[in-house]
């Protein structure tokens, strides 16, 4: 790195702007991240990320220290003080499935009185298109007509991998119309894209010695390049549980199913796991805002409805597998949830299909007693009901069936013979077929996995 940019990152103690801050100090950049929790950013320049991610802490630390990185909830002097802003903030889904604009308007006004002089904007959020016309008209309204550029750079981390994902990239999109913009983000880049990237504990996974594709493009073909591929995953997901379906009706096992398919090099392992679906904060909204991109008058989105359909159906469906199980109603039946987060290696629990299980599980009159790796007490703001266990062992005492939500590595683990001693009746429904059917059943659980696993 020749000179380091300044840059902003607003909206930098959420997930995306705090991978973002931490990844631009950590290749060089001087960065402030801006945000208006101000409990989040003073933990964060105490050095503690309200973020689990492996490695995290050490990084955060390191560039706090070294000066390169610090937190802030002051936006105009951030803004004034940078050359290159980038906007993280968050774009929630409303009930209709459009996008909620409010943090991304108020930013753009904000961002309007700080113009004091050239700054690119960086538009990271996930904003449908027609979206970046409109933050420009609010910046319009007060700056001056030459003073800033707008890119729009998609975000594609996942969550449990983020770091990794920021510093080692498939691809870098930059959606814009100016060259010079371009060649800034480029040179900002620079490490990542040329792969000159080492750090310590966060080890590359990527084969790739070629320097990172940057696919350099219009803002709208940028946008629908995020929205489009959220949508293609989420379409394999909600592919293979209808497949698994199937392997239910002819007693075929899904896994060897997905595994024997993952082997065409046309189709690949990723995104073939049955289970529960996709929740989180992501692959639904998206789906459902690309849906609304459209006028569904004049153009019908009939398969991304399908895959937003198949998904809504996953919990009711593993919770009549609870059920079917006992071979009984749930009314007092006490079940033993293990994994309460949306995914592993994570403590999201934004839109986590789990938390629709047990929420599921209350109305048809099930005691639920939970436990999660690195999610406990705080879920009961969510679903108030749950009994929050601080093992998975204390968590299956007494219960009736343990049913595995989130497909954590640690439930591989556990003694199952302990848990199988615990419980009053033991049984497993495995929503994510993480464990081995054959090693449970030899224990004396009943098991019952998705798509005939075995
Ligand atoms: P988040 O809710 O974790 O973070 C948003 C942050 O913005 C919060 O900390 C909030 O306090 C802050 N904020 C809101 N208004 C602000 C303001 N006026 N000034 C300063 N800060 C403000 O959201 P996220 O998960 O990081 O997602 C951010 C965007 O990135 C969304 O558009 C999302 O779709 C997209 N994205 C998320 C992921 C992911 O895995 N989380 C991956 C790719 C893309």
């Amino acid at each position: 790195m020749n000179k380091p940019q300044k840059i902003c990152v607003i909206g930098g103690s959420g997930y995306v702007g705090l991978i973002t801050g931490l990844g631009l100090s950590e290749i060089g950049h001087e960065v402030v991240n801006v945000d208006i929790d101000r409990a989040r950013v003073d933990q964060l320049n105490a050095g503690k990320s309200p973020i689990y991610e492996s490695g995290i802490d050490v990084v955060l630390r390191r560039n706090l220290h070294n000066g390169r990185l610090r937190f802030s909830t002051d936006l105009q002097s951030s803004v004034k003080n940078s050359q290159v802003v980038f906007v993280t903030v968050g774009t929630p889904s409303l009930k209709n499935g459009q996008i909620d604009l409010s943090q991304i308007i108020e930013v753009a006004n904000q961002i309007s009185s700080g113009l004091n002089e050239y700054k690119i904007i960086v538009i990271k959020s996930t904003i449908p298109v027609g979206t970046i016309e409109l933050i420009k008209s609010i910046l319009n309204e007060k700056a001056q007509q030459d003073c800033f550029d707008i890119v729009s750079n998609p975000e594609f981390l996942r969550e449990g991998n983020a770091l990794k994902d920021f510093f080692f990239p498939d691809r870098i999109v930059l959606g814009g119309d100016s060259d010079k913009a371009f060649s800034i983000l480029r040179y900002i880049y620079k490490p990542i894209i040329n792969r000159e990237v080492s750090i310590k504990g966060i080890q590359n996974i990527s084969k790739e010695t070629d320097p990172v594709p940057v696919i350099q493009t219009d803002i709208a073909s940028a946008q629908i390049i995020k929205y489009a591929s959220n949508a293609f995953l989420a379409t394999r997901i909600s592919f293979i549980n209808e497949i698994s379906g199937i392997c239910e009706q002819v007693n075929a096992d899904i896994k060897e199913v997905a595994n024997g398919m993952g082997y065409d090099s046309r189709i690949g392992h990723s995104y073939l796991e049955a289970g529960l679906g996709f929740g989180g904060p992501c692959l639904e909204k998206d789906l459902r805002a690309l849906i609304n991109t459209v006028d569904q008058d004049k153009y019908q989105t009939d398969l991304l409805q399908a895959v937003l359909d198949k998904n809504d159906r996953q919990v009711a469906s593993v919770v009549n597998k609870v059920e079917k199980l006992l071979d009984t109603n749930l009314y007092n039946r006490t079940i033993a949830v293990l994994g309460l987060t949306f995914k592993p290696e994570t403590n999201d629990i934004r839109n986590s299909l789990a938390i629709r299980v047990t929420n599921e599980l209350h109305k048809r009159g099930a005691v639920v007693q939970s436990y999660d790796p690195v999610v406990n007490n705080e879920i009961l703001s969510v679903d108030p009901n749950l009994k929050p266990c601080d093992s998975a062992y204390s968590a299956a005492q007494g219960a009736d069936v343990l049913l595995i939500l989130t497909g954590w590595k640690d439930f591989l683990h556990l003694d199952y013979k302990q848990i199988y001693s615990n419980m009053s009746n033991p049984a497993i429904v495995d929503s994510r077929n993480l464990l081995v059917q054959s090693d449970m059943i030899e224990l004396g659980f009943k098991y019952v996995g998705m798509g005939a696993s075995r």
